[in-house]
């Protein structure tokens, strides 16, 4: 479960204080998919990046399976992002001097899981790019490098996905196929799955739709064909 209480974020701005997020409360149960709309500059990759330890509210707690994550330090953030998050930027994010089997064994090397070999081997093919493992992000498309970074992402085989953007920068078939393996890795395991997007289309395909704008959750609604699926 993912838990936020009275969390708020401000930075100094030219000597004032610009609020980028107003005092917000969001509780997310296990499983839940959730999506977060809203116009540019409205707020959404900020509550992203706190959810993900990436950043630190200014005020309020911030809970992950009942634990605060505010003001742990940055080995127990790492701790938590390995065993239990898994995230997925609009740019990527790969790392251009590795393939893609690299991209995706090399972090897991790192958290010493074991059986990293196989894993990626599998991952690879849940993303359809066994054929491509070594090829470099340069060598690779929009669509199959973001499938590389979902596969580096499912890795812990976390039980929450945050999605900042993913399908922004992909074509629409390139963007569905996206979205559908995070779709699955949402039902078949369970994940929760918080997902900034744009694209209304897949945002009301979520149980829940959050719309901030300028800081604030202005509507938040619960799809009913969702749910009632
Ligand atoms: P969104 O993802 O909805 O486009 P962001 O969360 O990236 O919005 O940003 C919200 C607002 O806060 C924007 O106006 C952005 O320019 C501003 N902002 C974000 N991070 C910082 C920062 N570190 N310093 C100053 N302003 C920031
Ligand atoms: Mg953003």
């Amino acid at each position: 479960m993912i838990e936020l209480y009275k969390v708020s974020k401000q930075v100094p701005s030219g000597g004032e204080t610009l609020t980028i997020l107003h005092e917000l409360d969001l509780v997310i149960p296990d499983g839940q998919f959730v999506s977060v709309i809203g116009p540019s500059g409205s707020g959404k990759s900020t509550l992203l990046g706190l959810i993900a330890g990436l950043d630190a509210p200014t005020s309020g707690d911030i809970r992950i399976d009942g634990q605060s994550i505010v003001g742990a330090g940055e080995d127990a953030l790492a701790e938590l992002r390995g065993e239990k998050i898994g995230i997925v930027f609009q740019s990527f994010h790969l790392i251009p001097s590795l393939t893609a089997y690299e991209n995706i064994i090399v972090p897991m090397e790192i958290a010493g899981l074991k059986g990293a070999k196989e894993r990626t081997h599998e991952l690879l093919e849940d993303v359809d790019l066994l054929a491509r493992a070594h090829h470099y992000p340069s060598q690779l498309s929009g669509g199959e490098q973001q499938r590389v970074a979902i596969a580096r992402a499912f890795a812990n085989n976390p039980k929450i996905l945050l999605a900042d953007e993913p399908t922004g920068n992909l074509d629409s078939q390139n963007g569905r196929h996206v979205f559908d393996l995070m779709i699955q890795m949402n039902r078949r395991r369970n994940a929760t799955l918080l997902l900034v997007t744009h694209d209304h289309d897949l945002a009301s395909q979520a149980d829940r739709r959050i719309s901030l704008r300028d800081g604030r959750v202005v509507k938040e609604e619960v799809m009913v064909e969702a749910a009632q699926s």
